[in-house]
């Protein structure tokens, strides 16, 4: 079997969930799991992560919602954010999965969907704190409460949540972002029960900016140990994946390695570092399922390592992200069905 591998590490899941768990307490962890689980792929991860005992998952779609909670052994909180069908609506409130919710549109559509079911749904109103992509107006937030609450009261809808994305491009704003954010929650609580769940921070800012924290915390990259473009290292955060290509032949260039841009692995990429068991060497060229490695003596069969936590010399997705303008998650969500996962421990 001469595909690459994505070798997944379930103990290293594990470890940086505890870790992003203990340094964001008492905030919860939200276990961000859109792209397919960043690449790793939604089964495994919730496996994982549930046995770690993480209680919140969120996925970007109704679908990948429902793929968590199939997976899923135990109740535990699920939450979409896309603004979904009628039908996706419907499912979500059979599957009980919680909505989040930027429109005053969708809204009213999901209070129409529960009264016809029967079932109430659970909510998480948005609202917009700046980056001006899905999330309810600072001017029409009044108004879309007032709606909600009264939904609230006839049963459709329970107001669970009060949420916010950031920009996360400077402090000074996401300190305004937090101003806005924290300012929708009080007129939330003035006008019913506080909803107790609010979250504004995904990875980056959960972890270097305590005081912008809610109750829960959005979190993906930094469990799978991808850490910030152009930011640092996190303690007691490893990546979780590794990228490895097997050795298939020998020529003058040097040795060529099963893997290449139709695996997902940007041509772009040539000349960056592999790690090997002799030594690191550089993967000169990538084509469509090859790619050649010099610099170091391989013989067929060996093992090549492209991305992964550095033991054998290679380069961590996020530093070769840097070196083609783009980010961590971005290399591992690009890989194709082509690269099997294997599970390693
Ligand atoms: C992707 C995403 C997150 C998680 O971001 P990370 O930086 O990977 O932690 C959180 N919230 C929303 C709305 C997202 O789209």
């Amino acid at each position: 079997m001469t595909r690459p591998e994505l070798r997944l590490s379930s103990s290293q899941l594990a470890t940086n969930i505890e870790a992003v768990r203990e340094r964001i307490a008492p905030s919860a962890l939200m276990l961000v799991m859109k792209d397919d689980a960043y690449g790793h792929g939604i089964t495994w991860t919730v496996e994982t992560a549930e046995r770690a005992g993480v209680e919140w998952f969120g996925s970007y779609d109704v679908a990948g919602g429902l793929e968590i909670r199939r997976v899923l052994e135990r109740p535990a909180h699920v939450f979409a954010w896309a603004t979904s069908t009628d039908s996706e609506i419907d499912e979500a409130l059979l599957q009980q999965i919680d909505l989040g919710v930027g429109t005053a549109e969708y809204l009213a559509r999901i209070i129409a969907r529960a009264d016809i079911l029967g079932i109430r749904a659970r909510v998480h109103l948005k609202i917009d704190t700046g980056l001006h992509r899905n999330g309810i107006l600072v001017e029409d937030w009044p108004s879309v409460m007032q709606i909600a609450r009264e939904a609230e009261a006839h049963g459709a809808i329970e107001l669970v949540g009060v949420w916010s994305h950031l920009a996360e491009a400077s402090d000074p704003e996401d300190d305004d972002a937090q101003r806005l954010f924290l300012q929708a929650v009080q007129e939330a609580a003035e006008s019913g029960p506080t909803p107790p769940w609010q979250h504004l921070t995904a990875s980056a800012a959960s972890w270097w900016r305590p005081e912008l924290r809610g109750t829960l915390s959005r979190i993906g990259a930094f469990c799978y140990g991808i850490r910030s473009a152009d930011g640092p290292d996190l303690e007691g955060v490893r990546p979780v994946a590794e990228l490895t290509a097997t050795v298939i032949d020998r020529t003058e260039a040097g040795a060529v390695v099963a893997i290449g841009s139709f695996d997902g692995l940007p041509s772009t990429l040539a000349g960056m570092p592999v790690g090997t068991e002799h030594g690191v060497g550089t993967l000169s060229s990538i084509d469509l399922t090859t790619g050649v490695v010099s610099g170091v003596e391989l013989s067929i069969g060996d093992r090549v390592w492209c991305f992964g936590a550095g033991v054998h010399g290679e380069e961590t997705a996020t530093t070769l992200a840097e070196r083609i303008g783009t980010v961590g998650e971005e290399i591992l969500t690009r890989l194709t069905a082509r690269v099997r996962r294997v599970i390693v421990d």
